[in-house]
């Protein structure tokens, strides 16, 4: 998490299955990483893309993080890999779950 980036909305507390996260401060906070399960729907909710998912060596790299920019219509996310490079990709919301 980017502690500097949030502004304390709640979303991702709302949305977290499992209530790890509390708003303390003013600021987000993970009760305990070891109990969180990655389903991600934390990084999806926050609006100033405060928090991000690590990515294993296996996908992406070491140090690779990937974030989600929400728009009304539009989710998109982007993996920063550790060496800079940036990926993004978007996904109309009305169709994502469009097989
Ligand atoms: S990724 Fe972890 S902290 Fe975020 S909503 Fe899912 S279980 Fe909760
Ligand atoms: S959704 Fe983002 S900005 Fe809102 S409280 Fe959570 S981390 Fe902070």
């Amino acid at each position: 998490m980017e502690t500097e980036k949030c502004i304390g909305c709640g979303r991702c507390a709302d949305v977290c299955p499992g209530n790890l996260l509390v708003i303390e401060a003013g600021r987000a906070r993970l009760r305990d990483a070891r109990d969180c399960w990655g389903c991600t729907a934390c990084v999806k909710a926050c609006p100033r893309a405060a928090i991000f998912y690590t990515l294993e060596a296996s996908l992406g790299g070491a140090g690779g993080r990937l974030y989600a920019e929400d728009s009304r219509d539009t989710l998109t996310w982007v993996l920063r890999l550790a060496d800079g490079e940036e990926q993004r990709i978007a996904v109309n919301k009305k169709q994502a779950n469009d097989y």
